[in-house]
C-alpha cells in the first residue's frame, strides 16, 4: 500500500540535524557576550604574567586558523563594565578539549582558578550544552577572565560564545531550552507511537526504519542538548560528543533506508539503492573511525564525517526533484515538506564547514524544520487517506455490482440458478420448493413476439417476487420456469400465488396462467436439492397434466399415483 508515503518525512529531520557539530553548544542567547583574544600556550606562561600582559594576545586571527593544541584565552577588561556587575555565571559553548581552567583576576590582585576536566565539565553542563562556572560572589566583579585550554581540537573554534550571565538568566535559559527540547521530545514520542501503530496495521518495513530514525533523532536531541549530562553527570563530555556522532549517523542511515523502502522504484529505483548503500557505508566507517581514533587526527576525521553528511544533500535534492516531477499533488506536498529540513541542513553544514558563522538559530533550526515538516506531511497524509478512502469505496461498489451481476438473471433481476442453489443449500431445516412454469408460453411468444414474451417473463417475475415473503428465495431457473424456496413452516399458499398471477396485468392485457408443483423436504446439500427438485417437478408435471393453471403438492401426487 502506497499511502504511507507520507512517512517520507524522511531524512528530513535527520538531514536537518546532520551537520555533526556535537561538541558545539546551542544554548539560548542570554547575558553579556565577551570579547576574547587568543594566545598559543608555552610552558613558561602563568596566569599572573599573562594577566599582566594582555597585549600578547591575538584578537584578530580567526580561531580556526590557530589549529589544534593548548591555548590561553583572555576576555576584555571587565572592571569598568557596568553590565558585567552581578553577572557571576560564566558560560561558554561546549567544544572539544581535554581540560579547561577558568582564572579570574580580582581588583585586589587575587587570582582564582577553577579547573574543569572532562567529568567536571559534564557536571557543569547546562541545557543547550553550555558549560557554566558560577563564580563566588564575595570577591566583586573580576577584572578579567582567562581560560587555559589544554588539548583543544579546534574543530569549530577554541572557545565558543563566551558570555557573562546572572544566575536567573542562566535559569531562564535552561527553562527556554527545556521547553524547546521537551516540545521536540514530545514530537518524537508522538511520531514514534503513531508510526509504530501504523506499522502494526500495515506491516511495511520502511515504517520500522522510520521508527528507528525517530528514536535515533530523539536520542540525538537528548545528548546534544546536554540533558544526558544531567542524567549521567559522570560521563566524560567528549564521550557524549562521540555518542552524538553515532546517533546522527544512525538517524541519517535509517532515514535513507526508509526513503529507499518508501519510494521504491518510483523515485530513483536502483541508483537510489546503490547511492544510499554507498552513503551509509561511508558514513558508518567514518563515524566509527571518529569514535575509535579521536583525538588522533580529529580535524581530518571530523571533516570526513562532515563531507559524508554533505554528500546526502544532492541525493535528497534529486529525490525531491524526481518526486516533484511525478505530478502527484501528494508527492508535491512531500517535496514541500522536505524543503524546510533541507534548508536547515544546508545552513548547518555550511556552518560546520565554516562557510558562514554558526548561531543559536542555525543550531536549533532542526526543531522548527521538523515541526514544519510534520505539519505539511500530516496534510499530505490527510490528502492521501481521503484518496484511499475514495478508492476503497469505489472498489467496494464495483465488487458489489460485480457480485450482483454474477448472481442475477439479467432478464428478470431475480436470482439465477447458480446463486439460488448456493443460497438455498445454506438455509438448513425443512424447506418448501415451488416450481412455477408458464402455461403455453410458446404461444405467448408466437402471439407477442420474443420481445413481448420477455416482457411477460419480467412481469411474471415481479409478481412472484412481490407475492413471496422477503425471506423467500425467488429465482428464474430455466426459460419460463421459476422457483421459490421458503421455510416449510412459513410457506405461502400456492392457490393464493396462482390468483395473484392470474390477476397480474400483463403486456397487451393478455392473460397468462402458470402451473405450480410444490414439494417440502430437508435442504442442506446438492443431493437434497436434486431430490426436492425432482419431487416438485413431478408435482408440476401433474399440474400440467391435470389441465394447467393449478398447483399440485407432491403428497397429492404420490397419493394419486
Ligand atoms: P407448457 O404449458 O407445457 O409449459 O407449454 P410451453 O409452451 O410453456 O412449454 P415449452 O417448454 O414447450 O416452451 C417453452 C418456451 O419458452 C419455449 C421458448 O421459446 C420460450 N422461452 C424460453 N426462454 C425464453 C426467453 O428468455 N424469452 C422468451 N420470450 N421466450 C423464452
Ligand atoms: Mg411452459
Ligand atoms: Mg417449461
Amino acid at each position: 500500500m502506497r499511502f504511507v508515503r507520507f512517512f517520507v518525512i524522511l531524512a528530513v529531520f535527520a538531514v536537518g540535524l546532520f551537520s555533526p557539530d556535537p561538541s558545539h553548544g546551542s544554548g539560548a542567547v542570554i547575558g553579556l557576550p565577551l570579547d576574547i583574544c587568543i594566545l598559543r600556550a608555552r610552558p613558561d606562561m602563568t596566569p599572573r604574567n599573562l594577566f599582566a600582559e594582555p597585549q600578547r594576545f591575538d584578537c584578530t586571527t580567526p580561531q580556526r586558523d590557530f589549529g589544534d593544541g593548548d591555548f590561553w584565552v583572555m576576555s576584555q577588561f571587565l572592571g569598568n563594565l557596568a553590565s558585567a556587575r552581578g553577572r557571576n555565571a560564566v558560560r561558554i559553548d561546549n567544544l572539544w578539549e581535554e581540560r579547561i581552567t577558568l582564572y579570574a583576576l580580582y581588583p585586589d590582585g587575587t587570582i582564582r582558578g577553577w579547573p574543569y576536566d572532562q567529568r567536571a565539565k559534564s557536571r557543569h553542563t547546562e541545557l543547550g550544552a553550555m558549560v557554566q562556572w558560577s563564580l563566588p560572589s564575595g570577591y566583586g566583579t573580576p577584572q578579567r577572565l582567562l581560560w587555559r585550554i589544554e588539548g583543544s581540537a579546534n574543530i569549530r573554534g577554541i572557545i565558543g560564545d563566551a558570555r557573562l550571565a546572572t544566575r536567573p538568566e542562566g535559569a531562564r535559559a535552561n527553562l527556554v531550552m527545556g521547553s524547546v527540547y521537551s516540545a521536540f521530545g514530545g514530537l518524537c514520542a508522538a511520531l514514534l507511537v503513531y508510526n509504530l501503530a501504523m506499522w502494526a496495521a500495515l506491516r511495511h518495513r520502511f515504517q520500522l526504519a522510520y521508527c528507528a530514525m525517530v528514536i535515533a533523532l530523539g536520542g540525538y536531541a537528548f545528548t546534544s542538548s546536554g540533558a544526558i549530562a544531567w542524567c549521567w553527570p559522570d560521563m566524560p563530555v567528549n564521550d557524549r560528543a562521540r555518542l552524538n556522532y553515532i546517533l546522527l549517523a544512525c538517524t541519517v542511515s535509517s532515514a535513507l533506508v526508509f526513503a529507499r523502502g518508501f519510494f521504491g522504484d518510483r523515485v530513483g529505483g536502483v541508483w537510489m539503492t546503490r547511492l544510499s548503500n554507498i552513503f551509509i557505508a561511508a558514513l558508518g566507517i567514518s563515524t566509527a573511525a571518529f569514535v575509535v581514533l579521536t583525538p588522533w587526527h580529529i580535524t581530518l576525521l571530523d571533516n570526513i564525517v562532515s563531507l559524508c553528511f554533505a554528500a546526502i544533500l544532492p541525493l535528497i535534492v534529486a529525490i525531491i526533484w524526481t518526486a516533484w516531477r511525478q505530478k502527484s499533488p501528494y508527492l508535491w506536498l512531500f517535496s514541500l515538506a522536505w524543503l524546510a529540513p533541507v534548508l536547515s541542513a544546508t545552513l548547518r553544514i555550511g556552518a560546520s564547514l565554516n562557510l558562514w558563522p554558526g548561531s543559536f538559530w542555525i543550531d536549533n533550526s532542526t526543531i522548527g524544520a521538523m515541526a514544519c515538516e510534520a505539519v505539511i506531511s500530516t496534510l499530505a497524509v490527510v490528502y492521501r487517506i481521503r484518496a484511499i478512502s475514495r478508492e476503497r469505496d469505489e472498489a467496494r461498489a464495483h465488487e458489489l455490482a460485480a457480485r450482483m451481476l454474477a448472481d442475477t438473471d439479467p432478464l428478470t433481476g431475480l436470482l439465477n440458478r447458480r446463486a439460488f442453489l448456493a443460497r438455498a443449500t445454506r438455509r438448513g431445516g425443512m424447506q418448501t420448493l415451488f416450481l412455477a412454469d408458464l402455461d403455453h408460453f410458446k404461444q405467448v411468444n408466437e402471439t407477442l413476439g420474443h420481445d413481448g414474451g420477455d416482457d411477460v417473463l419480467r412481469v411474471f417475475a415481479r409478481t412472484l417476487r412481490a407475492s413471496a415473503p422477503d425471506s423467500a428465495l425467488v429465482a428464474r431457473i430455466g426459460g419460463e420456469e421459476f422457483a421459490i424456496i421458503q421455510p416449510k413452516s412459513a410457506a405461502i399458499d400456492p392457490e393464493e400465488l396462482l390468483t395473484r398471477l392470474r390477476t397480474a396485468r400483463m403486456p397487451f392485457d393478455i392473460s397468462v396462467t402458470a402451473s405450480i408443483g410444490v414439494c417440502s423436504g430437508p435442504l442442506t446439500n446438492e443431493v437434497d436439492w436434486k431430490r426436492l427438485y425432482h419431487c416438485a417437478d413431478r408435482a408440476l408435471y401433474a399440474a400440467k397434466a391435470a389441465g394447467r393453471d393449478r398447483a399440485r403438492r407432491a403428497e397429492e401426487v404420490s397419493v394419486a399415483a
